[in-house]
């Protein structure tokens, strides 16, 4: 499932193509995704132009000169393909749900096998009520130790379980909470109020820890930049593994938290 670097890849590879970019025609091949497309979606969308592509947590969000915002989300498989020239009689893909056609020419089309993928339109001002998202990660003003303190205060779920809760940090998901343990030495298991003090101040493990979200986070977006290089995680998926980091003699496990696989070195994350 994408996370935050991936979704900020597909933003930078839409940006030249969408903005600016009129919309000329949109074709649904079906109803809906996870749920129901808008009644008026596509004559909503259709004649607008796209000023702005913006990214928030997981969420895309192309701005219209309307003053709407098309709201995407790529769930477990969505994605994007540009086309370009005459369509031809070429069969379509039976998993293209959705086909933008713009003034240039070009063709943006929604590919979604699994169908848990997002396309909605929100109304001006509706943004931050529907999709109810804590800070940026990668906003330093917003998102630091002390933010994450407050946030673990008085928890007693696990660390790893708070990080999962986008209204505490947007876009993380599985892949990039599990990475970020592993830099911070935390364990997935530590409960979350211990990284805080009884009246919810940082921690030095609650600094730690945000300050690893935002080196894991920064690294894989680099990573995206230059797709030649073999992308590795230091733990995710790499049970029985030994432990990547320098010194330490553990080795890598998984754990099953709440559904979700859990990787973690035992000996170096407490
Ligand atoms: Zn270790």
């Amino acid at each position: 499932m994408p996370e935050l670097p991936e979704v900020e890849a597909v933003r930078r590879e839409l940006e030249p193509v969408l903005v600016p970019a009129r919309i000329v025609s949109v074709t649904l091949n079906r109803d809906g995704l996870r749920r129901p497309f808008p009644p008026d979606f596509a004559a909503r969308l259709t004649r607008q132009t796209v000023t702005a592509l913006d990214r928030r947590g997981k969420y895309i969000l192309a701005r219209l000169a309307s003053g709407d915002t098309l709201l995407i989300h790529l769930g477990m498989s969505g994605s994007f393909r540009i086309e370009r020239g005459d369509p031809g009689p070429a069969p379509q893909d039976k998993h293209d749900h959705v086909v933008f056609g713009l003034a240039s020419g070009a063709r943006l089309v929604f590919n979604d096998p699994r169908r848990f993928g997002v396309l909605d339109l929100l109304a001006p001002g509706a943004e931050s009520a529907v999709l109810a998202l804590g800070p940026e990660p990668l906003d330093d003003a917003r998102f630091d130790g002390a933010a994450l303190a407050r946030a673990c205060a008085g928890s007693r779920a696990p660390l790893k379980a708070v990080l999962l809760d986008q209204r505490v940090v947007a876009g993380l998901g599985n892949i990039y909470a599990v990475e970020a343990l592993h830099v911070a030495r935390l364990s997935p298991r530590r409960r979350a109020a211990t990284i805080a003090t009884r009246d919810g101040r940082p921690r030095e493990l609650a600094d730690r820890l945000a300050a690893a979200i935002k080196t894991v986070l920064s690294r894989a977006i680099a990573r995206h930049e230059r797709p030649y290089r073999a992308s590795r995680f230091l733990v995710y998926d790499r049970a029985g593994a030994p432990c990547p980091r320098r010194g330490c003699r553990g080795t890598v496990r998984r754990l099953v938290q709440s559904g979700r696989s859990t990787f973690y070195c035992a000996t170096c994350q407490r």
